[in-house]
This record gives structure tokens, C-alpha cells and sequence, in this order.
């Protein structure tokens, strides 16, 4: 069910991959659950541009609720696995040797009916790349959709991109203290720290300020004792 009360979702991990990871979070406390049953899912889904709001229409007028909620709970289950994956992987590089463990990911994949077409690039989009080259034409890609669990491929197509091309050396979870929001960071020092400055980063700055001026209290305190 939706819930009106209930904040936009994060996108914030530089990783598609990783912010279907960050669709269950608690970044001012309290659990967030963006997935909590099937017409969640195909919202969350369609705000990450996994699927096309015509999609989002169609699964909304044909499928069952019960069917998608049965995805939604497989969405979920999906997640958490990866989540240990990531969590096991993350800050090191990732080896061949992994590759037994991704078995869930490449039974999913195996059913895939995705293609692609070429099309005309939209009138108002640019003709030229920027070096200059005459580019008319474009790739769409699309996928023959049998049926609510399908639901599951543009996720595990976005997982399998993320495992093929992301240094995960770079994957870390922000450092807030009880945040569990996991991202790549793509900065040019490989500096972040934090899910959103917005969120644990301002929290943190707070928070070692009130620090800085307890011990400054405790200075001050120490020197009126021992005047
Ligand atoms: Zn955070």
C-alpha cells in the first residue's frame, strides 16, 4: 500500500544496483520500507527508470494484487541477498571465485526477453555527440513481459551490470551511525562518506560540534575548579 505519509524515495548511491539496496532505510531513524507490497514495488520501480510508466500502467490495470505482492515479497528477498553480497564484497576486489555465489542472479537472467531496436533519436535531441559526429539513430531497449515476476529482471540486469563494471573498491555504506545506506562513490579523491550531506553528513557535523564544545565546557570547568 502506498503511504502518503511516507518520503520520497533515495536515490542517492550512484548505482541503480545499489539504490535498490537503499529502498529499505532509516535515514532520519526510523525504517523506511519503499517496498512494502506490489504497487510499491512498480512505483519504486518506474521512479529508478527500471521500467516505462506504460508498463507501470499496464501491470497496474492486468495483474493480480496478490500477484504482486507475491514479487514484492521475492523483490525483498532478492534484496537482502544482494545486500550480504555487497556487504561481503565491498571495500575489496571482487574475484572470480565469487562466481558460484551468483547463481540466483544468472537463474534470473536466463529468463530474460529482453532486445533492443534501432530508432530515430528524438528531433530535438542532439544529432551530433561532441566530437562532432553525425548520430541519427539510437538503441531502445525493450522486454517482452509475460507476467509479474518478470518484474524481477530489470533488477537482476542492473545487479548483473553492477558486478561486471563497478570497482568495489569504491562500494562503501555511509558512515552515519546507524545509517545503512550503501553507495558508490564516484568522487575524484574517493572522499565520500556519507549517504547525502543532507542527512548523516549535517548530523555528523552537528555532532561533532557538540562535542568539541562539551570538551570545551570541560575545560572551562576544570580551570574555574582549580582557580
Ligand atoms: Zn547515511
Amino acid at each position: 500500500m502506498a503511504d502518503t505519509l511516507r518520503p520520497e524515495p533515495l536515490f542517492i548511491a550512484d548505482a541503480p544496483a545499489l539504490d535498490f539496496l537503499n529502498s529499505v532505510a532509516a535515514p532520519w531513524g526510523t525504517e523506511i520500507e519503499w517496498l512494502a507490497g506490489g504497487l510499491d514495488l512498480l512505483d519504486w520501480l518506474e521512479r529508478a527508470g527500471f521500467i516505462s510508466a506504460e508498463v507501470l500502467a499496464d501491470f497496474r490495470e492486468k495483474a493480480s494484487p496478490e500477484a504482486l505482492d507475491e514479487v514484492a515479497d521475492q523483490a525483498r528477498e532478492l534484496r537482502e541477498w544482494f545486500r550480504r553480497f555487497i556487504a561481503a564484497h565491498a571495500g575489496g576486489r571482487l574475484e572470480p571465485s565469487a562466481l558460484p555465489d551468483l547463481d540466483k542472479i544468472n537463474r534470473l537472467l536466463v529468463r530474460d526477453e529482453a532486445y533492443r531496436q534501432i530508432e530515430a533519436r528524438e528531433i530535438h535531441a542532439a544529432h551530433e555527440d561532441q566530437d562532432g559526429t553525425h548520430l541519427p539513430l539510437q538503441w531502445w531497449r525493450g522486454r517482452r513481459w509475460r507476467g509479474p515476476e518478470d518484474l524481477l529482471l530489470p533488477i537482476a540486469d542492473a545487479m548483473g551490470e553492477f558486478i561486471c563494471g563497478a570497482d568495489f573498491e569504491r562500494v562503501k555504506s555511509c558512515e552515519g551511525p546507524t545509517c545503512t545506506m550503501w553507495f558508490q562513490d564516484v568522487s575524484k579523491n574517493h572522499t565520500r562518506r556519507w549517504c547525502a550531506m543532507a542527512v548523516c553528513g549535517n548530523r555528523a557535523k552537528a555532532a561533532a560540534h557538540r562535542a568539541k564544545k562539551r570538551s570545551a565546557d570541560v575545560v572551562r570547568l576544570k580551570r574555574a575548579e582549580s582557580d
